[in-house]
């Protein structure tokens, strides 16, 4: 394995570039010139940019480098590029959340979570490509077309954020932003062999995070390391009073976690295996990493536990109903008259408020969009919403008390991230519930509010593509999954002999 310094730029973990940064050996301006490069050499094959704004990134690593020279840094990450998801508003900078309704809206404001990256002095490369409103496990809801995944361009990414995940993986960007309703940080993260997490919620601010379902969605890092998750996460992280569901608590030691887990030692750690997330439904080679991952627990000196969490099976039902009904109600905003797009009805005179509404939103909504839309709506009306919403809130809290009971039995769960590793692009595209179900394994975590991890864990034995292990922790607990995950990623990268994404083989691919 090559030394650190010997390794190019770009391929290097963000810590790394902290350091290089640190000792003089590179500035944040060449650095982020040399990721915009990446970008402009391979992302005509992978899309997962919506919007590079390079002015604006090199402008903020000239701030970062006078910073540096005169002694006066903000964070440990700065001067280090990031990307974000189009979801979060940008002040100036385009925010289309993946749709045409919000084409050519440029946001008054930033959402928090951009704010404090600006803040902690990281350079924004641009916006990345998702499904549209966040909806999706593939990216390819996007009304600007699919991204691709740079392990196989014939794949999907996962979603809703696959742009974040396969700009991390194909090293266009050494850090990201994604937000995650229902698993959509964690599942790309397991099919482009990234690192992903969705924090507790209320752990970062939803601030400026354009709301799919409001009791869910969580922000948080996409990355390639375990480590450089946890210093991400420290800089987003921590209460916020513009979002009222902001947990007013010290963001959870995660960074310190995350270092003492790359020991890997793990003694007195009880780690906690789901039945009802894995087995039966799952692809061979998934279940195959998942149950090697485990072992490498067991040798780091972990104690297993099997937890069974009976309201799990209940989870994709329970959530494909309180997130259309958010999701419904959140998206009556766009209304024609305060975002974006704006369609006049033809051959109508003087058309009313309704008749602009009606086919502005028939214009600048996806069909998935829609789907959800009359989902939630039929789900919240009355007559329907006992029967409907009420039970759904209801299973919710079920679920709640599974996990309760088994994080008393356990530190952490653990379960394969996603049941198969990526599918091809248009796989699933006209079966929505098929899609659906790649996010069997990761809603039980937003129903409950609880914070999850992805981590790679090799590659699939029919197919060679990455497969994720997912680590949960109890509520406000981030730090465990740092730890563990920190843990299992040395043990597996001592057992690979370095990290799971080999560039020259990468870079093969983005060649074709
Ligand atoms: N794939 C899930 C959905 O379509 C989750 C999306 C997300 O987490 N944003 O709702």
């Amino acid at each position: 394995m090559s030394t650190p310094t010997s390794v190019p730029l770009i391929q290097r973990s963000a810590a790394r570039l902290a350091e290089a940064l640190a000792a003089g050996e590179t500035t944040s301006v060449e650095l982020t010139r040399l990721f915009l490069d990446r970008i402009d050499a391979v992302d005509s094959s992978v899309h997962a940019f919506l919007h590079v704004d390079a002015e604006g990134a090199l402008d903020a690593a000239a701030a970062s480098d006078e910073r540096r020279a005169s002694g006066e840094l903000r964070s440990a990450l700065d001067g280090v590029p990031v990307a974000v998801k189009d979801v979060l508003t940008t002040e100036g900078l385009p925010t289309t959340c993946g749709s045409k309704i919000l084409e050519g809206w440029l946001p008054p404001y930033d959402a928090t979570v951009v704010t404090r990256l600006k803040d902690a002095g990281l350079p924004i490369l641009g916006k990345t490509n998702m499904d549209e409103f966040a909806m999706g496990s593939s990216t390819e809801h996007s009304a600007y077309g699919p991204t691709r995944n740079p392990w196989a361009l014939d794949r999907i990414p996962g979603g809703s954020g696959g742009g974040s995940a396969a700009a991390v993986a194909a090293f266009m960007a050494p850090l990201a932003i994604g937000t995650d309703t229902g698993g959509s940080i964690r599942q790309p993260g397991a099919v482009t062999g990234t690192v992903g997490v969705k924090p507790t919620y209320g752990g970062v601010s939803r601030y400026g995070l354009v709301a799919m379902a409001n009791s869910l969605d969580q922000a948080g890092p996409v990355t390639r390391t375990v480590l450089d998750a946890a210093l991400l996460h420290e800089v987003i992280g921590g209460h916020d009073v513009m979002d009222s569901t902001s947990i007013d608590q010290p963001v959870p030691p995660v960074e310190q976690s995350a270092r003492e887990g790359a020991i890997g030692d793990l003694d007195g750690v009880r780690v906690g295996v789901v039945t009802e997330l894995g087995g039966e439904g799952y692809q061979p080679g998934v279940q195959e990493r998942f149950d090697q991952a485990v072992e490498l627990l067991v040798k780091a000196g972990a104690e297993i536990v099997q937890v069974t969490c009976p309201n799990f099976v209940h989870a994709l039902a329970a959530y494909y109903l309180v997130m259309p009904s958010e999701a419904s109600s959140n998206l009556a905003r766009f209304d024609a008259m305060r975002y974006g797009l704006r369609v006049l009805p033809e051959g109508v005179e003087a058309p009313s408020a309704e008749e602009v509404m009606r086919v502005t939103r028939d214009a600048g909504f996806g069909d998935e969009v829609k789907r959800r839309i009359i989902l939630g709506t039929y789900a919240l009306s009355s007559g329907y919403y006992d029967a409907y919403y009420g039970q759904a809130q209801k299973v919710r809290t079920l679920i709640s008390r599974d996990f309760e009971r088994a994080f008393e039995q356990a530190d952490v769960l653990v379960s394969p991230t996603a049941p198969t590793t990526a599918f091809k692009l248009g796989e699933k595209l006209d079966d929505p519930l098929a899609m659906y179900l790649n996010d069997v394994a990761t809603i039980p975590a937003n129903l409950a509010g609880v914070p999850g991890i992805s981590v790679p864990a090799g590659l699939a034995e029919e197919d060679g593509l990455p497969v994720g292990v997912q680590i949960l922790a109890p509520a406000l607990a981030d730090d465990r999954l740092y730890r563990v995950g920190a843990a299992l990623e040395a043990l597996l990268e001592r057992q690979w002999g370095g990290p799971l994404i080999d560039p020259d083989k990468l870079d093969k691919e983005l060649a074709r």
